[in-house]
């Protein structure tokens, strides 16, 4: 039985559970150092659910406990960015995910680790060391959500929330063998995030099950009157339209998938989707010419955008002066957003890169409108070991088959395929715009078959 089911059935309370996964957390996480800090409140805040389950008028997400990404506003916790520019801010306010979250009675257990500012696919850039992956001992776990995505490998948490950029749900979910989501871009709230790059940036779920995720997602999904940026979206009801039949269902599969990752990740993918084909589904060639040109146009926004997003930690309203406290990667975004930032009067890298974004996000759409989803990798090659040293470069190439989703605003979902040589493998699917359903669907007939 799955928490849900026994907190449903009341065969365990919501103290019971938040207890049972502070005490792995105090056993475990010493070694796995998902989380920077964890909730002092949460048995407290347990015990006050229970009254509400007793009188039957507890929320969907009685008694689950939730880890957040230390980027997102939770009040009265740490929100650090795992910087040391942070390092002491605690917020001032909930994020309107954790509003919506704590609406349903849904419990935070902690902050998690994090590459620091989401800047990475690894998980090692945090000020508070590197997370390790508890799917496969001694890799990193991937990242920029390292701590949400081993809390939910390591069994810490119900459920964690996550954000991603250009893949820091998606990719650590692929490399921890659990299920992470990036919604259409406007759908979930972005209120109480710390940005990376705000036309980018999607909070997202992480569950070791589909039906897990769909409930979070419809928790935190719709539209925010107080948010420019949200879509006028009404609440959503994923799980009760989750169905595993996919009859009637094409997927599409682009051949450049399999110039870019590497062929023990291919053979996976492959695998999952003659598994898919098996429930009903088809499966189609589709072309993504432009694809290369995605990890660039990435760059040079995300670049520009994060230099913006950072004149704020001037060391006068929040912490220290980033510039004098951030590592290596934060310092090289920061000069090279700033170098292209004053080179814009001439128009020559940041209007080019929105150039680039209008014919990736074209080429997506063009590409989906013949099917009903896109499915292949998530990351080109495995995860390397922890401490293992590449180049920026090399960092950069995880992220080139998880940004074209960010870069044209689509959903995009994650799901373990299978394994190589012990090593959890995800298969991505992508959806049209506002079609997150089937993209749970098509992982639910993946979970059951
Ligand atoms: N790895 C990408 C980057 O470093 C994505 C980060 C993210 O999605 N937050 O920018």
């Amino acid at each position: 039985m799955s928490a849900l089911e026994e907190l449903q059935s009341g065969a365990l309370t919501a103290e019971e559970n938040v207890v049972r996964y502070l005490e792995a957390i105090e056993a475990r996480d010493g070694e796995i150092n998902a989380f920077i800090e964890v909730n002092p409140r949460a048995i407290e805040e347990a015990r006050a659910v229970d009254e509400k389950i007793k009188q039957g008028r507890a929320g969907k997400l009685a008694g689950l406990a939730i880890a957040v990404k230390s980027n997102i506003n939770v009040r009265g916790l740490r929100a650090t960015c795992a910087s040391k520019t942070l390092e002491n801010y605690v917020a001032p306010y909930d994020a309107t995910v954790i509003e919506r979250i704590r609406r349903e009675d849904g419990i935070i257990i902690g902050m998690t680790n994090m590459d620091e500012f989401a800047c990475g696919s690894s998980g090692e850039t945090s000020y508070f060391g590197a997370t390790q992956n508890p799917a496969a001992k001694g890799r990193i776990p991937g990242g920029s959500s390292s701590g949400s995505a081993a809390a939910i490998a390591a069994n810490f948490a119900d459920l964690a929330l996550g954000s991603d950029t250009g893949g820091s749900i998606r990719n650590p979910a692929s490399h921890c063998g659990v299920v992470g989501i990036k919604p259409t871009y406007g759908l979930v709230p972005r209120y109480g995030l710390i940005d990376l790059a705000m036309s980018l940036d999607q909070i997202g779920p992480l569950a070791r099950d589909v039906y897990s995720a769909a409930l979070l997602l419809e928790v935190i999904a719709g539209y925010n009157p107080k948010e420019a940026t949200t879509l006028r979206v009404s609440q959503q009801n994923y799980t009760s339209k989750l169905s595993a039949d996919l009859s009637g269902y094409t997927i599409g599969f682009a051949k450049e998938f399999e110039e870019y990752a590497a062929k023990e990740i291919i053979r996976e993918v492959k695998h999952a989707l003659a598994k898919l084909e098996a429930q009903g589904a088809s499966v189609v060639e589709v072309e993504l010419p432009n694809l290369s040109k995605a990890l660039p146009t990435y760059y040079l926004t995300v670049f520009v955008e994060f230099f913006s997003a950072t004149r704020r930690y001037d060391g006068r309203r929040y912490g220290y002066r980033i510039e004098e406290v951030c590592g290596e990667e934060v310092l090289r975004r920061i000069l090279l957003g700033r170098y292209i930032s004053q080179k814009e009067y001439s128009g020559k890298y940041y209007r080019r890169a929105l150039q680039f974004r209008s014919l990736i996000k074209k080429e997506m759409l063009e590409a989906l409108s013949g099917v009903d989803l896109i499915a292949g990798p998530t990351t080109p090659k495995l995860p390397h070991r922890i401490g293992e040293s590449i180049d920026p470069l090399a960092m950069y190439a995880y992220d080139l088959l998880t940004v074209p989703a960010n870069l044209a605003g689509i959903p995009a979902g994650v799901i373990k395929a299978g394994e190589v040589g012990e090593i959890p493998v995800g298969i991505q699917f992508h959806a049209k715009p506002l079609e997150e359903q089937k993209i749970l669907n098509a992982m639910y007939a993946l979970e059951g078959g």
